[in-house]
């Protein structure tokens, strides 16, 4: 593993404490850190409860260049509000829950941890003073690359690989996986992480989500009408020889590759996440009591997840899956023809 900030190769610290058995990577020239999921909960072993929650709001990105996660084969690092409520914002995998934190965060987050949890002073003093920096403690310290590991990230979080295909990714040109997730089908590709949504398994879906409708979502859906098509160069996986044409989801700036003759979509990767970023957005943008409670029953019913649950663990894969289906503006008489008159590219 080299250092996001300096190229530098890292050096992997495996560290046994009184408790427990802690690994992190670092870079000896910028103090920067590289922490697979759960070690942050382990260097943090004073404080109760995870601390590895943070707001999966991507932050508004200024730099222009994207850190791509050291682990995962081709997964993005987002900007996150670390513990949601503080100024921390550090580098976070969706896909394999690593954080990323540059020189000195660990410092932040530490003072943070003892201005909010009950152990004042006890989040990572432990760690920090006594394990981190002098070598009190059992240590083997070698070459990141050494003990590098890779994870193979699937198209959609807990999906089930199921063959290879035929057809070719419109993204890419490499041919596409079939996954399933939710016993829903869909096609993937396992280089690019796009993926392809059929329409009838989305109509599949649909008749069995159809009572927990999503009201709440349709109106910014009907927007779509207003919305122009872009044609595109992307042929579509099944049709062959058919162009897609791009849409944007909601008012949002996600765009979804469309095709008019089959309806099927795509989604380049992070588009999935991207959407339920987006809804979760939403929900949370709701003002009144009312909206937000009406939206949250409406979600149980299609999600599981206890009364007690919190947004985040009920705006999951299947959220984002019930929200596509809902967005009527794939079936839209208007939407045809406006993509149909598109001139094509
Ligand atoms: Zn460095
Ligand atoms: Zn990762
Ligand atoms: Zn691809
Ligand atoms: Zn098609």
């Amino acid at each position: 593993m080299r250092c996001l900030n300096c190229g530098t190769e890292m050096m992997n610290n495996q560290v046994s404490t009184k408790n427990d058995l802690v690994s992190y990577d670092m870079c000896e020239k910028c103090g920067s850190l590289w922490l697979d999921k759960g070690e942050l909960d382990r260097m943090a072993f004073q404080v109760e409860g995870s601390i590895e929650y943070c707001s999966q709001d991507a932050v508004e990105e200024l730099e222009k260049q994207k850190r791509k996660c050291p682990r995962c084969d081709n997964s993005n690092l987002y900007r996150v509000r670390f513990l949601n409520s503080t100024d921390i914002i550090l580098y976070h995998c969706r896909d394999c829950g690593g954080f990323w934190l540059d020189g000195g965060e660990l410092d932040l987050i530490d003072k943070e941890l003892a201005k909010i949890m009950p152990v004042s002073g006890k989040g990572f003093s432990d760690f920090v003073n006594n394990v981190h920096v002098p070598y009190w403690y059992k240590r083997i310290k070698r070459k990141s690359s050494e003990t590098d590991t890779q994870v193979q990230v699937l198209p959609i979080k807990g999906a089930k690989l199921e063959r290879t295909t035929a057809d070719q990714c419109p993204g890419c040109g490499k041919p596409l996986d079939e996954y399933t997730v939710f016993s829903m089908r869909f096609e993937g590709c396992p280089a690019c992480k796009g993926i392809w949504l059929f329409k009838d398994e989305l109509r599949r879906l649909k008749n069995k989500v159809e009572h927990g409708s999503m009201r709440w979502l349709n109106d910014e859906i009907n927007n779509i009408e207003k919305t122009s098509t872009v044609a595109t160069k992307r042929v579509c996986p099944k049709c062959k020889n058919v162009k897609m044409v791009s849409v944007l989801f909601g008012k949002s700036s996600i765009v979804i590759d469309w095709c008019p003759q089959c309806q099927g979509m795509w989604l380049d990767q992070d588009g999935f996440d991207s959407v339920t970023e987006y809804l979760k957005h939403e929900l949370y943008s709701m003002h009144s009591k009312e909206m937000e409670k009406k939206a949250l029953d409406e979600v149980k019913l299609v999600w599981s997840g206890g009364p007690e649950s919190r947004y985040e663990e009920l705006l999951d894969v299947r959220a984002t899956i019930s929200a596509l289906i809902n967005a009527t503006i794939f079936e839209h008489p208007t939407l045809v023809r406006l993509c149909m008159g598109a001139p094509r590219l």
